[in-house]
């Protein structure tokens, strides 16, 4: 398939996928359209890319289906000003749709592959905005601390106390709590004198590892 045909695909991913379940901030339907999400994937997965699922990028890891990929980076409601922590870079697609709409992410793998695998996408992509740094995310990253808006991508036993300790005041985190195959997309957000939570959706993603994350029971 030519370039030109992924874009097409990837126009009618918006438009079935993502339109059609009642997203419709224009900045996020523009990150969307613009970014080209085959190119985050292994080239002989190239024709499922902009399927309506999860896609298998190596190492066991998936790039989350792109409806909750838009459901999450639209919980964070960004304006454009912000510095945004994301944890499990993967294939760095969540990172560049971050990066479109906000300041700069910084974004933490665990795997040194993938971690060296997005960097190089994002790269030759001529993403700049993007900070990919390999170590346990469950920890955050404490010397870019505090962040406007934090988001999780794999599944954690409950939301990591370093995340909510360097997350700005008024800011917002999104992260997949609860078991093996089964969690619940939690929202956070910090007032003045404290955190608000609330409850999304159920969602299933692979579990994050580390300090923070699932140890020997997944
Ligand atoms: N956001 C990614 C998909 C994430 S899949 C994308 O857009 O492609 C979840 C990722 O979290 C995996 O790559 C996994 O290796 C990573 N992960 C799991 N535990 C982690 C930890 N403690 N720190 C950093 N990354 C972790």
């Amino acid at each position: 398939m030519k370039e030109e045909d992924y874009t097409r695909q990837r126009e009618r991913m918006v438009a079935t996928q993502i339109e059609s379940r009642q997203l419709r901030n224009p900045r996020l339907l523009a990150a969307m359209r613009k970014i080209p999400r085959h190119k985050f994937i292994p080239t002989e997965r190239w024709h499922v890319a902009y399927d309506d699922r999860p896609v298998m990028i190596g190492e066991m890891q998936t790039i989350s289906q792109p409806y909750i990929v838009a459901l999450m980076t639209n919980l964070l409601k960004l304006k454009g000003n912000e510095r945004v922590l994301e944890i499990g870079t993967g294939s760095g697609y969540q990172a560049a749709i971050l990066a479109e709409m906000c300041a700069h992410v910084y974004t933490v793998e665990r795997h040194t592959a993938l971690s060296e695998q997005a960097a190089r996408t994002l790269k030759e992509l001529g993403i700049t905005n993007v900070t990919v740094r390999q170590a346990d995310g469950s920890l955050g990253w404490p010397e870019q601390a505090p962040f406007d808006a934090i988001m999780v991508t794999a599944a954690a036993p409950a939301v990591p106390e370093p995340l909510l300790n360097q997350l700005e005041v008024g800011g917002r985190l999104v992260v997949p709590v609860g078991q093996p195959g089964m969690q619940t997309l939690q929202l956070w957000q910090r007032g003045e004198s404290g955190f608000e939570q609330e409850m999304i959706v159920p969602v299933s993603f692979v579990p994050l590892r580390g300090e923070y994350g699932f140890k020997k029971d997944w």
